[in-house]
C-alpha cells in the first residue's frame, strides 16, 4: 500500500491541502512527494534530558543503513536561536559545522560519524528558524488574510521540512527512513509544537508510516537498591496526553532493566513486552548497534514500518562486521601508549571539544594506541617554564580552535615548547594562527606580532580580518568563513604525504581571521611552509615545518576533527599520533602502519649517508 497507493486519509488530505491554504487541513508537501513512501522513526525523551537520544537514534539509524535502507536524521531543537553558532560551548558542547556552513548542535556530529554521512541544513531545525520563516512570510502577505496559528501553520512548516528532507534520498528517490530526534523532553513547553506536528504527520502519512520511540529513564535510588518505574510511567503519560501512543519504549538505566519493571512499563503504556527494551549503560557507544540488534530492536522497527521487503541482506553482513570489528578493537588491549596534551580555554568541559576527543579515539583504534588525553587550561601559562611544567610528559600537543584572547599567550608558549622541543604538534584553526604568531615572534624576531582579535593595537598585525579578502570571496561584513572549502596541497609536503598525495582536499572552516598575505613571503623565507592554500586566493590553510627540523609540526586553518570518522580517521590526527608513537618507539616507524603515517626524515638519512 505504501509505495504505490497512499491510503485514503492521505489522499483526502492531498486533495484539499496543497491548493487551499485556508483549509483547516493545510499541510504542505513538496511537489512530487509521495506520502507513506518514506517512513519516520521519531525518538522522544521522557523523564529527563541527557539520556543520549542522539546516540540512540544514530545507532538505530546505523542498523537500518547497514540493511541497505537509505536513512537521514533530523534534529529538532526547541530553542529560538536560528542555529547553534551563538551558543556557548561551556553550556551546550561544541558547535559542529556542516559542509554547507550551518553551525549546529554536537549531536549532528554523532550522526555524521556513526552514519558516515555528510549532513546539511536540511537535517537540523530550530524553533527560531521555523518562526522566522513564518513571520517573514506573514509580512510579505503570504497568508492571504488568514490568522497565522500554531496549528496548522507552525506545525505545517515542521511537516514540510520533514518532507523536504525525505525528498533528498539517493538517486533522486525519497529516503526510506527519516530518524527524527526531538530535543528536550515530552512535556517541555518549547518542543510541544514539534510533538504535535509529528502526531499530525503520523496521521497524514497513514498507518504504519511512523514509529514513535519513547526513550525513558529507570531510576535506581541507592537508598532503595532497586529499580523504580514510576518516573518512566509518568513521562509516558505526558506523551500519551499529547496524542502519541509510543510503539517502542527504550529504557535507559544504569543496570539491565529487570523483568518486573519492563512488565510494569508495558502494562501502563499499552506497549507489548517484546517492544520494551533495556538500554542500560554500556562500556562504549559503539557497541550499542550490536546490542540493539541482539535484543531484536531492528526487527521490531522493520515490522512496525513494514520495511522487511526493502532490506538488502547481501550488504548487511559486511557492514555489520566492519563496525563490530571496530567496537571489538576499541576494547582490546593496545600495543602503544602515549599522552596528548590539549591546551584549551574550555578545558573544563570535554563536550566543548567532543569532535577532537572522538578523532583521537578513532586514531587510537586504528594505530592500536592507548591515548591518555590531558586537557590543559593555558590561562595561567605566562612563561616558557610554565609551559614546560604544564606539558611535562606530553608526547604530542594539540592547540585547538577558540575565540577571544583568554589563554592565548599560554597557547603561544605551548607552541613554542612543541616546536623547540620537537614534540609532535597539531594546531587547529586558532591553533594554526597562534603557531604563525609564535614563529613570527620567536624565529623572525617580530616581537609584537599578534592577531587583531587578541590585540587590536599591536604594531605587527600578522593575523587579521582582511575585509577585502572576504569581499572577493563574497563573505559579508564581520561574518565568518563557514563550511567546507577546497584546499590546494603542495606536492612533496608533509600534508601531501598525509593526504595520500591528493592535490586537493576538502575541509571544514569556521573562522573570521586569517594570515595576512603580506607576511607570507617573510614567514616562508624564515622556514615556515604553507603547504595548503585556497585554490584561488592567497589564504593560508595548512602550515608545516620541514621534517628535517621537526618530526611533526602541522596546523590547519580548518577543523580536521569534524571530518574524522570511526572507520576513516583524519590523516592529520593519524600523523600526529603516529609521530608520537615513533618518538617513543623508533621501531614503530618501520612497521606497515608506521610507514604509512610516519614521514621519514630523508634529509637526515641522506646526510648520514654522506658521512
Ligand atoms: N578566533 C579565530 C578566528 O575567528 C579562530 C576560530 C576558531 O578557532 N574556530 O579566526
Amino acid at each position: 500500500m505504501h509505495d504505490s497507493e497512499p491510503d485514503s486519509t492521505s489522499h483526502f488530505l492531498r486533495q484539499f491541502s496543497d491548493s487551499e491554504e485556508s483549509s483547516e487541513l493545510f499541510s504542505p508537501s513538496p511537489s512530487g512527494y509521495v506520502r507513506g513512501r518514506t517512513r519516520f522513526v521519531v525518538v522522544v525523551g521522557t523523564v529527563m534530558s541527557g539520556l543520549g537520544k542522539g546516540i540512540f537514534a544514530s545507532s538505530l539509524a546505523k542498523l537500518m543503513q547497514d540493511k541497505g535502507l537509505s536513512v537521514a536524521p533530523m534534529k529538532m531543537e526547541g530553542y529560538l536561536n536560528i542555529d547553534s553558532g551563538t551558543l556557548n560551548p561551556y553550556r551546550h558542547g561544541e558547535v559542529f559545522v556542516l559542509e554547507d556552513g550551518l553551525e549546529t548542535d554536537m549531536d549532528l556530529g554523532t550522526y555524521e560519524r556513526i552514519l558516515n554521512q555528510n549532513l546539511s541544513r536540511k537535517n537540523f531545525i530550530t524553533a527560531g528558524q521555523i518562526y522566522t520563516e513564518i513571520l517573514e512570510r506573514e509580512r510579505r502577505g503570504g497568508y492571504l488574510g488568514r490568522d497565522v496559528q500554531m496549528i496548522p501553520h507552525v506545525t505545517g512548516v515542521v511537516k514540510m521540512k520533514l518532507r523536504e528532507l525525505a525528498m533528498n534520498g539517493p538517486n533522486g528517490q525519497q529516503f526510506d527512513v527519516i530518524f527524527v530526534e526531538v530535543g528536550g523532553t515530552a512535556g517541555d513547553y518549547e518542543n510541544s509544537f514539534y510533538i504535535e506536528a509529528l502526531r499530525e504527520l503520523a496521521f497524514e502519512e497513514g498507518d504504519g508510516s511512523t514509529c514513535f520511540v519513547a526513550l525513558t529513564y529507570i531510576l535506581e535510588p541507592s537508598i532503595l537498591g532497586e529499580q523504580k518505574s514510576k518516573a518512566a510511567q509518568l513521562g509516558m503519560k505526558r506523551l500519551m496526553e499529547a496524542g502519541i501512543q509510543p510503539h517502542i519504549i527504550a529504557c535507559r538505566a544504569k543496570n539491565p532493566v529487570t523483568p518486573k519493571v519492563t512488565q510494569k512499563i508495558s502494562m501502563f503504556s499499552n506497549v507489548p513486552l517484546k517492544r520494551v527494551f533495556s538500554m542500560h549503560d554500556r562500556e562504549s557507544i559503539y557497541v550499542i548497534p550490536d546490542a540493539m540488534r541482539a535484543a531484536g530492536l531492528d526487527r521490531e522497527i522493520l515490522s512496525i514500518l513494514g520495511l522487511h521487503e526493502r532490506v538488502n541482506a547481501g550488504i548487511e553482513d559486511s557492514a555489520r562486521s566492519a563496525w563490530s570489528a571496530f567496537a571489538r578493537r576499541l576494547s582490546a588491549p593496545r600495543d602503544h601508549k602515549i599522552t596528548i596534551g590539549i591546551s584549551g580555554k574550555y578545558a573544563a568541559l570535554r563536550d566543548a571539544y567532543a569532535s577532537i576527543d572522538k578523532a583521537i579515539e578513532h586514531c587510537g583504534v586504528e594505530l592500536c594506541a592507548d591515548i591518555d588525553v590531558r586537557w590543559l587550561d593555558t590561562s595561567d601559562v605566562t612563561t616558557a617554564v610554565c609551559a614546560k611544567d604544564l606539558l611535562e610528559g606530553a608526547d604530542a600537543i594539540i592547540v585547538p580552535g577558540g575565540f577571544g584572547s583568554r589563554g592565548v599567550e599560554g597557547k603561544i608558549r605551548c607552541v613554542e615548547h612543541a616546536r623547540t622541543r620537537r614534540i609532535p604538534f597539531l594546531g587547529i584553526c586558532l591553533g594554526f594562527q597562534v603557531a604563525v604568531i609564535e614563529y613570527a615572534r620567536n624565529v623572525l624576531g617580530l616581537a609584537d606580532a599578534n592577531s587583531s582579535e587578541f590585540d587590536p593595537t599591536t604594531g605587527t598585525v600578522i593575523i587579521s580580518e582582511l575585509p577585502d579578502q572576504k569581499r572577493i570571496e563574497g563573505i559579508m561584513g564581520g561574518t565568518m568563513r563557514l563550511g567546507a572549502q577546497d584546499v590546494l596541497i603542495t606536492p612533496g609536503s608533509l600534508a601531501s604525504f598525509l593526504f595520500g598525495q591528493s592535490k586537493t582536499v576538502h575541509e571544514r572552516f569556521r573562522h573570521r581571521y586569517e594570515v595576512d598575505p603580506a607576511f607570507v613571503g617573510r614567514l616562508e623565507a624564515g622556514g615556515l611552509i604553507f603547504s595548503g592554500r585556497h585554490p584561488k586566493h592567497p589564504i593560508m590553510q595548512v602550515l608545516e615545518l620541514p621534517v628535517s627540523t621537526h618530526p611533526y609540526f602541522i596546523g590547519g586553518q580548518f577543523h580536521p576533527e569534524l571530518l574524522s570518522r570511526p572507520l576513516k580517521p583524519h590523516p592529520m590526527f593519524m600523523g600526529l599520533i603516529a609521530a608520537a608513537i615513533a618518538q617513543r618507539e623508533p621501531a614503530f616507524a618501520q612497521s606497515a602502519l608506521g610507514q604509512r603515517w610516519v614521514r621519514a626524515n630523508t634529509a637526515t638519512a641522506s646526510s648520514s649517508n654522506r658521512s
